[in-house]
């Protein structure tokens, strides 16, 4: 379990949630232990990562898969530095006043790429209310830098709401990434609780204003369940996302990561994983992602191939 004290840089990582009052932590099922492989691979992905300076969500989020990950040569890069404006409950990213944006990351992030010699990869971002334009040029900034650089990899950028951003999202489609995901990140229900600084219809509303924009760009989105949410909010909130034209959810086991942060509820059983999946399907999804240990980037770059022949798929039958 990650410590509230961020014991590399000497600082409290959640200064906001420093004194509230522990929650429980359950024991983790088994299917949810994964061993942390540490192999030459794993060493050289971490290599490239720090030669870069880069951040990744795979160790600011303390994900699960990150043994599996990095073992493959595959890791999925943060900007815009690792302090973030919003405090979700759920999250174990900083919270506090962020560094200005640094200009040269966009070239690091292309460089890291070509020496990863990543197929498909994977942006996101700290949240930056703090900008005006909440950090879209500078997602802008390193969409160019990739294409310029390794211009066969896709790329998929996973951002922010950008509440009260207006223009931002324009620039950021106008960028093309070829997949534009966005959290939901839970049921409407549980917003104040754990996502409390977002609104849920605004962030559907922006996955469906992607598609308005330019139809050709996948839009992807997904949540953790084992939040408390009922059965019948997930299968409220698929709908809500075909409305807005979503091709790709993924769904994965909230894990908790300190006692300052939300409490598991429930470690959801993989059956019940596979039960959304099949359903989403059904509702008209391109592709679902569904399993305890599903994430937003793991195995990305399957779940792009399989959205390219899925949509291809459905035009054909169109014809
Ligand atoms: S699933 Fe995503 S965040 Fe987790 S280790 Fe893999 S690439 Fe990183």
């Amino acid at each position: 379990m990650v410590t509230v004290l961020d014991t590399v840089n000497r600082r409290v990582r959640h200064p906001e949630k420093a004194h509230r009052q522990d929650n429980k932590v359950l024991k983790k099922p088994d299917w949810i232990r994964v061993r942390v492989p540490r192999s030459k691979l794993y060493t050289k992905t971490s290599d490239i990562v720090h030669a870069n300076k880069l951040v990744t969500v795979c160790k600011e989020a303390s994900c699960p898969n990150m043994g599996e990950c990095w073992h493959q040569g595959h890791a999925s890069f943060m900007i815009m530095g690792e302090i973030c404006t919003r405090a979700c409950a759920f999250c174990n990213v900083t919270t506090g006043i962020p560094f200005p944006l640094d200009k040269d990351e966009p070239k690091r992030i292309a460089r890291a790429i070509q020496q990863m010699s990543l197929k498909h990869v994977v942006i996101t971002s700290v949240d930056r209310d703090d900008l005006p334009d909440g950090g879209a040029q500078h997602f802008a900034e390193v969409i160019q830098a990739i294409r310029k650089q390794t211009p066969k990899t896709t790329i998929e950028i996973l951002t922010p709401d950008f509440r009260h951003k207006e223009g931002a999202l324009e620039i950021i489609v106008a960028a093309r990434p070829d997949i534009f995901n966005h959290n939901l990140e839970t049921v409407p229900s549980k917003y104040l609780s754990v996502r409390p600084g977002a609104r849920y219809f605004h962030s559907i509303r922006l996955l469906q204003r992607v598609k308005e924009l330019d139809p050709s760009i996948f839009t992807k989105s997904g949540i953790m369940i084992g939040l408390g949410e009922e059965r019948n909010e997930v299968l409220q909130l698929m709908d809500d996302l075909r409305v807005a034209n979503v091709d790709f959810m993924t769904i994965g086991q909230y894990l908790q990561p300190t006692r300052k942060h939300h409490p598991v509820i429930c470690f959801i059983p993989p059956d019940e994983f596979n039960s959304y999946a099949t359903i989403g399907k059904s509702k008209g999804f391109l592709y679902m992602a569904s399993s305890p240990l599903t994430r937003s980037s793991h195995h990305a770059s399957d779940g792009f191939e399989k959205l390219k022949v899925a949509r291809a798929a459905q035009l054909a039958s169109r014809r």
